[in-house]
């Protein structure tokens, strides 16, 4: 079983400076075992974090546009990610989908770019409330993550964040992460050519320091991606024990 990943989802919060002094709190504290870790920082901090975070941390985007380059006012290529030592980038993340109405086809659109360019996409799927309040979430996910991968490489990531647990100190049970872990699993055998068990599933949505172990203890868990309790560096240090 290979190191869970623990990724740390940042959203809007730290500015270069306090990213800068973050990163310096974390290199003084971080014991090494543990997981494999990944900071998914607002793209203005990423050059500072690439010339302080400890060896062996890795330093991915929050978003990627899904254009090469050219006339995009405001968005940021897969090939700028690259080029400051991104090796990963969140694509799709609930928020976005929310607040900025990407559709499963322009998250696609965004993984395959971020792959053309050497990064390897976190496709971010999960149902809201009322979705599994009518028992549809697999359903729902699974036609999510379809859509979310179309023309899709294998060298992916999927984190699996019901959206009702994003933020509310709603987690979802250990048994609920595995149950879909499991179906996402399944789905990308189906989809691509590569053994199933090669395949790096996450689950995300009020992963702390006390609930990370028996979620990434699930078979079908490969680590979370942490929002809130990403922030402050004794949190961080505290899952990395316990993972
Ligand atoms: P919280 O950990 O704050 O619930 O956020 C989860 C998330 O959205 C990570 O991408």
């Amino acid at each position: 079983r290979p190191r869970p990943l623990l990724a740390l989802n940042w959203k809007m919060n730290k500015t270069p400076s306090e990213a800068r002094a973050w990163a310096a709190d974390l290199a003084a504290a971080l014991t090494p075992g543990g997981a494999e870790l990944a900071v998914l920082a607002p793209a203005i901090d990423l050059p500072v974090l690439a010339g302080e975070l400890p060896a062996g941390v890795a330093l991915g985007g929050q978003d990627v546009s899904r254009h090469e380059a050219g006339a995009y006012t405001g968005e940021i290529s897969a090939e700028m990610l690259r080029d400051v030592g991104a090796t990963c980038v969140i694509v799709g993340h609930s928020e976005r989908r929310e607040y900025h109405a990407e559709t499963d086809a322009v998250v696609a659109a965004k993984a395959r770019q971020a792959q053309a360019f050497g990064l390897v996409p976190i496709v971010c799927v999960g149902e809201s409330l009322d979705v599994r309040e009518r028992g549809e979430q697999v359903n729902f996910t699974l036609d999510q993550l379809r859509g979310s991968t179309e023309g899709v490489g294998e060298n992916l990531i999927v984190a699996y964040e019901p959206v009702w647990a994003i933020g509310t100190g709603r987690t979802a049970t250990a048994k609920d992460a595995e149950e879909m872990a499991a179906a996402i699993r399944g789905a990308l055998a189906g989809l691509y050519t590569a053994g199933a068990q090669s395949f790096r599933i996450l689950y995300g949505g009020s992963v702390k320091p006390d609930n990370i172990a028996s979620i990434c203890a699930q078979p079908n868990v490969n680590g979370a991606l942490v929002g809130g309790a990403s922030l402050k560096v004794a949190d961080v240090v505290a899952m990395n024990d316990a993972l």
